[in-house]
């Protein structure tokens, strides 16, 4: 933690110049006492590295509101992002997936099952709250972006048609949500952010909405490719509900591979086993290319033993709506929520590829413990 260090610098500095007198050191020593003493009792309370996503987010927005979001309308952009979250085609196809995880499931769950109604309320939540906070953040992060660095947009290339631009700008930016997606499972306080999208342990189509607002602070790094290549082209409505659709698809819990396709499109055989439960899940982070994973070393593709596999965190390191005798799907979404800024529990670890030493499994609460590892089959 920066400012521990910081505390530690001035500590050093003190001792290090001698004090002209006795006493001249001294409030300084004190202070930085009392500063990393405040420090250990915070921690014992909150997670303070969470605070810094909030500082982000807010100092991204505060600079995108001062400068009316570059001249571009918010609302108009706010509607184009809620087409691709949650419009009519969006919904269409999200019904579609839901019958068709119905027809091929690749695990028996009941229709209503905890985890499906807890992931619907995550939806309404990106309907309502994620929509205008996305807007703003992305807003935001271009006005930055083209304000500090003018030179990354790329000038109009003459001879290269539209939709070249158009394509490459779509395999760039399913490559930095790869890039985005590996920080979220290497960098703790991203992985406290990142866990509750894990969590799920009754996969749906609706858990592509199972993820914290903030956690969206990452991804803006996906908007680059669209800005470096605004003057040659820029990608319509339609082309990032298609991609939103490959990504809500891979969630379902559907038992479909997509034949040789599924070498290059990630399949939702291919993403459960990035959520499984007995496994690294720093491996198959594609969000709609699975080339990004074969570059890196980090594709598994599905097999027998996969395609069934349970999901969620080891030990349930976040409160999970199964958990408990009865559903209480709103305290459970606060539980959640509120999760990244919880203290750190004592073991836990992210589930990394990296040797057992990381994939340290968490005793189980009573109350986990107390529940079978399924409750799906429960109202
Ligand atoms: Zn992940
Ligand atoms: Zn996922």
């Amino acid at each position: 933690m920066a400012w521990a260090s910081s505390a530690r610098v001035n500590a050093m500095s003190t001792f290090a110049e001698p004090p002209s007198s006795a006493t001249a050191y001294r409030p300084v020593a004190r202070v930085d006492l009392d500063a990393r003493a405040t420090l250990r009792r915070l921690s014992t309370r909150v997670y303070v590295p969470a605070f810094s996503i909030v500082a982000v987010a807010a100092a991204l927005i505060a600079l995108g509101w001062s400068t009316r979001w570059g001249g571009t309308s918010f609302s108009a952009s706010m509607s184009s992002l809620r087409i691709v979250v949650i419009g009519p085609v969006t919904l269409t196809l999200l019904a579609l997936f839901l019958v068709v995880e119905r027809l091929r499931p690749a695990q028996r769950r009941p229709p209503f099952a905890r985890g499906y109604r807890q992931d619907l309320l995550y939806t309404i939540l990106n309907a309502t709250l994620v929509v205008p906070l996305g807007t703003a953040l992305a807003l935001s992060f271009a006005e930055v972006a083209r304000h500090t660095l003018p030179w990354i947009v790329i000038p109009r290339f003459g001879a290269v048609p539209r939709w070249v631009a158009i394509a490459a700008i779509m395999v760039a930016m399913d490559f930095c949500n790869w890039l985005a997606h590996f920080a979220n499972h290497r960098v703790r306080v991203l992985w406290r952010f990142h866990e509750l999208h894990h969590s799920q342990e009754d996969m749906s189509v609706l858990t592509v909405f199972r993820t914290h607002p903030l956690i969206h602070v990452s991804y803006l790094l996906a908007l680059v490719p669209g800005i470096v290549l605004i003057a040659n082209g820029a990608v319509p409505t339609t082309m990032l509900v298609v991609y939103a659709g490959i990504v809500a698809f891979e969630h379902s819990n559907t038992n479909l591979g997509f034949g040789p396709l599924g070498r290059i499109l990630v399949s939702p055989n291919y993403h459960r086993i990035h959520h499984q439960l007995d496994g690294p899940q720093d491996v198959n982070l594609g969000f709609a290319l699975t080339i990004w994973d074969q570059a890196f070393g980090r594709a598994i593709f599905p097999t027998e033993a996969t395609i069934r596999a349970d999901t969620g965190l080891p030990g349930r390191t976040l409160p999970v709506e199964q958990a408990t005798a009865a559903p209480r799907h709103l305290t459970v979404l606060g539980q959640q929520l509120l999760g990244p800024f919880r203290p750190m529990s004592r073991g836990a670890a992210m589930p990394v590829s990296d040797g057992a030493r990381v994939i340290e499994r968490r005793p189980p609460s009573p109350e986990a413990a107390a529940a079978p590892r399924h409750q799906a089959a429960m109202p």
